[in-house]
């Protein structure tokens, strides 16, 4: 495993090579090309995006692929859901055009950078105003400056989007400004980057993670097994080694990962790279997702049966976002 460490060049040309057109998608994994026109359709409003180093760990010739399913436009995004709505959670109202969010008690998230290496079908801020938000620099100075004003924030999240988006020099930049920030004492964040093109995790980025003296947590995002091939493993390893816990979200999906014996091979996989399961969440109903909504009685029974089966360390916590609720909410 590990084999050559990888360098900035390999993860930025990953970005540039992603898969972008759904004939194009169709043609690679031998998918049915009467398709197309339907996953064009749907990928109108958002649009598809996936990394070749995804698409090696995807079945050819298989439409119900679980790692296909999280990133193929389907025509089941174009039919309108009841109680699917464009912003489930309020967030554009609770963000200010700083890209800050300030739901729960000493903590704030940071929207980072709008953009992601993927783009998941069942993503719930799908519909984000991105658009609305200030540019880069001027967005991230004003989440700083209300970071400093307000000394009940003792972590910050970086968002997105996806922050390993941003280049190095950049991340550390914005680790060494909340550094200046005294009560700031936690950095944590969440990124799907690991999983999705593990180049990213280069020896330099590691550095910049190590540099700051604050305590840095990483929170990726594994919904399936399948998604951990040796790269990834190898980029988990990395961050691991550096000393910097790793825990994992992962999203309750149907037809990805609603069987026990599917998250129960998850979570081994996970606890043996020394990655600790950390949330299983409901899906948030987003519009354009209604399909992988698997109902929470079914959530409860699959969490059992991993009680029943894994040391309690190795079970994620069951939890749904509730707007106004000052946490999660716990479900199990
Ligand atoms: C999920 C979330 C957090 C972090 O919550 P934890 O339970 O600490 O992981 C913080 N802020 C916002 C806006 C969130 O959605
Ligand atoms: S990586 Fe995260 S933010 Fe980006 S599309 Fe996927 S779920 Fe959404």
């Amino acid at each position: 495993m590990g084999g050559c460490l990888p360098h900035d060049s390999d993860w930025q040309d990953c970005l540039v090579e992603a898969v972008r057109s759904p004939a194009e998608l169709c043609g690679l994994l031998g998918l049915p090309a009467a398709r197309v026109g339907e996953m064009e359709l749907a990928a109108a409003d958002f649009p598809m995006l996936v990394p070749r180093a995804w698409l090696g760990r995807v079945r050819r010739g298989d439409l119900a692929d679980p790692l296909l399913r999280q990133v193929l436009p389907t025509v089941e995004e174009c039919r309108p859901v009841d109680g699917f709505t464009a912003d489930p959670l309020a967030e554009s109202r609770a963000a200010c055009s700083a890209g800050l969010l300030k739901k729960y008690q000493g903590r704030a998230l940071v929207v980072a950078t709008p953009t992601c290496a993927v783009h998941c079908r069942y993503c719930f801020r799908r519909h984000f105003p991105f658009d609305r938000l200030e540019c880069e620099s001027g967005r991230l100075a004003a989440a700083l400056a209300a970071i400093d004003a307000d000394a009940s924030i003792a972590e910050v999240i970086l968002s997105g989007g996806d922050p390993l988006m941003l280049a190095d020099d950049r991340l550390a930049g914005l680790a060494q400004a909340l550094e200046r920030i005294e009560h700031v004492r936690r950095l944590r964040i969440h990124t799907r980057m690991p999983i999705v093109i593990p180049q990213r995790v280069t020896p330099s980025l590691v550095g910049v993670l190590r540099a700051t003296r604050r305590a840095v947590i990483v929170v990726v995002q594994v919904n399936h097994p399948a998604e951990i091939d040796q790269h990834v493993a190898a980029a988990l390893e990395r961050l691991v080694d550096a000393g910097i816990p790793v825990l994992n979200q992962s999203v309750l999906l149907r037809g990805v990962n609603d069987r026990a014996e599917v998250l129960e091979s998850l979570c081994r996989r996970l606890v043996d790279l020394r990655v600790l399961p950390y949330y299983l969440h409901q899906l948030d109903r987003v519009a354009g997702a209604a399909h992988f909504e698997v109902p929470e009685q079914e959530g409860r029974a699959l969490v059992k049966a991993l009680r029943a089966r894994l040391p309690g360390y190795a079970v994620p916590r069951y939890v749904r976002e509730t707007p106004g609720q000052t946490a999660k909410e716990p479900l199990a």
